[in-house]
């Protein structure tokens, strides 16, 4: 990487979550003095959230750090179907992660002191030498490179005019987690190692284990995250969008502030599902919702500015790539600046015209495998292997 006489050219993030720390971390690798501005003020850990680890994801601990994946992230060897207990013909070999442990993990490898946690981005404007950035605090900050990794709600986006489409899918994710330790005897061994699913007929059920791990990157805890995927109508879906003070909200509503009726129902309702689901969503403390979306955009380069991760395409979840695609960005973005020199603008137009690519393959591949798993279009049939990966069918195996 050229620098400016001498000096260490520089980048700022956009967004301290995984998308934005991946940037951080290969850009710091690539040269750049990197500085994260995060909105949210507390550490981000939505545990929440269970990931596929896949190749792209686990790159940079394996090229750049010494870290032993199993702390992690748990292996899953197999899918098993219920109410038959029958496990899929083909073995599943990922390795499950979750947005606690990379998160924590990306972050142990980032100098602290340039994580700026409290802080959000407030406006973007650039000139041909810099962008500058107008911060919550009031400050503005240059940089020769703007990185956005701000999430499927952006607002980089609106800042740069940029052209996004987000469709609603048709249904909508019930979501929750339990501590494994909490489950019954029955339960907990039944779902160690192993990813459970149930079809039923407006959806299917999914539930898997995910590791979370204290700052110094020890295993503390086992979560057994699970999903339940609802068709519904675009009517009903505003209802269930009303949180419990009556506030529409717009992608999810969070653990928490669902309305107390509705988590009633759902208590009623998994009643009719296959143990050990009706065990895990009873001991669930607070189901939230997850509305499931088809995303994309049509530039990720303006200038010196980028979009990267779910701020430019957010595939639906059935192929577990959000992450990984976040991190094949990040990595194909170092790869390009490097390339390039000192020549920033040129280097994102490459990164653009190559990352659109996976990003609409990817959108697409989800939305027509979404639609298939819900029988909203085509049809699904027990025993099925899961068809999770980012370039291809498969290539998450680890
Ligand atoms: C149900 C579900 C299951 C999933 N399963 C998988 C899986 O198995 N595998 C996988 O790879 N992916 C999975 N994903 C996707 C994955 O969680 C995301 O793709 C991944 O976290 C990358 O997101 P991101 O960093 O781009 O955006 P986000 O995680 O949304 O982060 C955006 C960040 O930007 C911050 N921000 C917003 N505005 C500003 C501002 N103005 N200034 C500063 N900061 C700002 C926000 O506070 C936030 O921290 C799943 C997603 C869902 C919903």
């Amino acid at each position: 990487m050229s620098t400016n006489g001498g000096a260490r050219p520089t980048a700022i993030v956009m967004g301290g979550s995984l998308g934005g720390m991946y940037a951080a971390v290969w850009l710091e690798r690539a040269g750049f003095q990197v500085t994260v501005f995060e909105r949210s003020a507390s550490m981000l850990s939505n545990k929440g959230a269970g990931i596929v680890l896949h190749p792209c994801s686990a790159r940079y601990f394996n090229i750049c750090t010494d870290l032993d994946l199993s702390c992690m992230s748990l292996k899953v060897s197999s899918l098993v179907y219920l109410p038959e207990e029958s496990p899929s013909p083909d073995p599943a070999c990922f390795r499950f992660a979750s947005y606690n442990s990379i998160l924590t993990a990306l972050k142990f490898h980032f100098p602290a002191e340039q994580y700026r946690a409290g802080n959000a981005v407030r406006s973007i404007s650039q000139t041909d030498e810099q962008v500058l950035v107008t911060l919550q605090d009031g400050t503005v900050s240059t940089a020769s490179l703007l990185v956005c990794a701000d999430g499927t709600s952006s607002t980089a986006r609106e800042m740069l005019s940029a052209e996004v489409s987000k469709d609603y899918a048709g249904y909508f994710a019930w979501r929750g987690l339990v501590e494994q330790s909490l489950l019954s005897l029955k339960a907990s061994d039944a779902l160690k190692s192993k990813a459970h699913m149930h079809l039923t007929p407006d959806g299917h059920m999914l539930s898997y284990p995910i590791p979370v791990i204290s700052d110094d990157l020890k295993l503390q805890t086992v979560y057994v995250n699970w999903l339940w995927y609802r068709n519904t109508s675009s009517e009903e879906l505003a209802k269930v969008l009303v949180d419990k003070h009556g506030i529409r909200r717009k992608d999810s509503v969070p653990p928490g502030l669902v309305r107390d009726e509705l988590v009633t129902n759902l208590r009623e309702e998994v009643e009719a599902m296959p143990e050990p689901f009706r065990e895990l969503v009873r001991k669930t403390e607070a189901p939230f919702v997850q509305i499931i979306f088809d995303q994309a955009v049509k530039q990720m380069a303006f200038g010196r500015v980028c979009l990267l991760g779910d701020a430019a395409f957010a595939p639906r979840p059935h192929i577990a790539v959000g992450t990984a695609k976040a991190a094949e960005d990040a990595w194909e973005l170092q790869n390009s600046l490097k390339e390039n020199g000192g020549d920033v603008v040129s280097a994102l137009r490459i990164y653009e015209e190559k990352q659109m690519k996976l990003g609409t393959f990817c959108v697409q591949r989800s939305k027509e495998l979404g639609n298939r798993m819900q029988r909203l279009e085509g049809t699904w049939e027990q025993g099925r292997m899961l068809e999770v990966g980012l370039f291809k069918i498969g290539d998450s195996s680890m």
